[in-house]
């Protein structure tokens, strides 16, 4: 279900559910739910189609792991606009890369999990468009190093659009997830927050943690989309959506027409 031709075959329940797996949970709520939280970006057919087409790579449109960098000043230059993908050590975010990336099959998403070994940010190019970096992930025994360098690079990266904060949506936010919160907050970065996995999760769970989550996004954050993005790099459910959002943050859906 890697592409969109694929999604479109299955029958409409399921398409929805893979699609926009967040609106999917919306008939669950009680009545008189405030549902606005569940749709406030919700594209059409088109702005779907025109973002998968970005993802798609070809000759003319080359999608390339760059480099990587462990300091600012290995980063390559800040040329086009840029999003961010951060999250504790497995959260699933590799897997969400190659799931976003799944149509430029070249595309290698390196990951670094041996212990000791210097985790570093790796820089993607998707054709002239925009860079997608996959940030090191943070964990419990998160290096000072480690910090210093998402700090620096949150702080100083101008071209960065928008920062994908990856919580675990089987187990929700956890105490971890507050060092990049607070971070993003501090710093006054706009984000958005994943939940991922969430072909793990049972629908009670998987709503639980969506309401608990929307209401600390309410009641603490100030940069953070009101919106979750709920993925299954599995299913490929939510992936299409967020390849959208990534191309209209990024600025390369110019009309993005409610459906
Ligand atoms: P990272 O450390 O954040 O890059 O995490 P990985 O992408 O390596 O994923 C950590 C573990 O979770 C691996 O065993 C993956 O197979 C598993 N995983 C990642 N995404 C999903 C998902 O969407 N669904 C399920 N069921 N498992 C996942």
């Amino acid at each position: 279900l890697a592409a969109l031709s694929q999604v479109l075959r299955l029958e409409r329940s399921r398409r929805t559910g893979i699609v926009f797996p967040l609106q999917k949970l919306e008939r669950y709520l009680a009545p008189g739910t405030d549902t606005a939280r569940f749709r406030l970006f919700q594209p059409g057919l088109a702005a779907l189609q025109r973002a998968e087409a970005l993802f798609r790579s070809d000759r003319g449109h080359p999608i390339d792991y760059v480099s990587s960098a462990v300091r600012m000043d290995h980063a390559p230059p800040p040329a086009l606009p840029e999003v961010c993908f951060i999250g504790r050590s497995n959260v699933g975010k590799s897997s969400l890369i190659r799931a976003l990336f799944s149509l430029a099959p070249e595309v290698e998403v390196r990951v670094s999990k041996t212990p000791g070994h210097t985790k570093k940010m790796n820089f993607f190019k998707v054709g002239k468009f925009f860079t997608l970096v996959d940030m090191p992930g943070y964990g419990y025994r998160a290096p000072q190093d480690f910090v210093e360098m998402v700090e620096a690079y949150l702080q100083e990266r101008h071209n960065l659009k928008r920062t994908f904060l990856l919580v675990d949506g089987v187990v929700g936010l956890q105490k971890t997830d507050n060092i990049a919160v607070e971070m993003l907050e501090e710093f006054g970065i706009p984000y958005v927050m994943v939940l991922t996995k969430i072909d793990r999760a049972s629908r009670g769970v998987l709503l639980k943690n969506v309401l608990e989550i929307q209401e600390f996004v309410k009641e603490n954050t100030q940069g953070c989309f009101p919106q979750l993005f709920l993925v299954s790099s599995v299913e490929f459910s939510g992936v299409h959506l967020l390849r959208c959002f990534v191309a209209h943050v990024t600025g390369n859906l110019p009309a993005v027409e409610a459906s």
